[in-house]
């Protein structure tokens, strides 16, 4: 036979341990150009930038030529 717990945990037992469980909010930086939420010390996704200068320099899609073809 298993070992069984021999007393039932309490419910403020239960909620103490599984009150670090809970998600917690997503911190990260406002992108000083685009204003798209980043992690920190990471170049921005969306335009390259980071630290007000741009980085990375992105190609831009032209939405034309895939409007025209569909
Ligand atoms: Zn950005």
């Amino acid at each position: 036979m298993p070992q069984e717990p021999k007393r039932r945990h309490s419910r403020q037992r239960k909620g103490k341990r599984r009150a670090s469980i809970a998600i917690k909010t997503y911190t990260g930086v406002v992108c000083s150009n685009c204003g798209v939420l980043n992690p920190s010390h990471v170049i921005c996704k969306k335009c390259g930038f980071y630290q007000d200068k741009q980085i990375i320099i992105k190609k831009e899609k032209t939405k034309e030529k895939n409007e025209e073809s569909s």
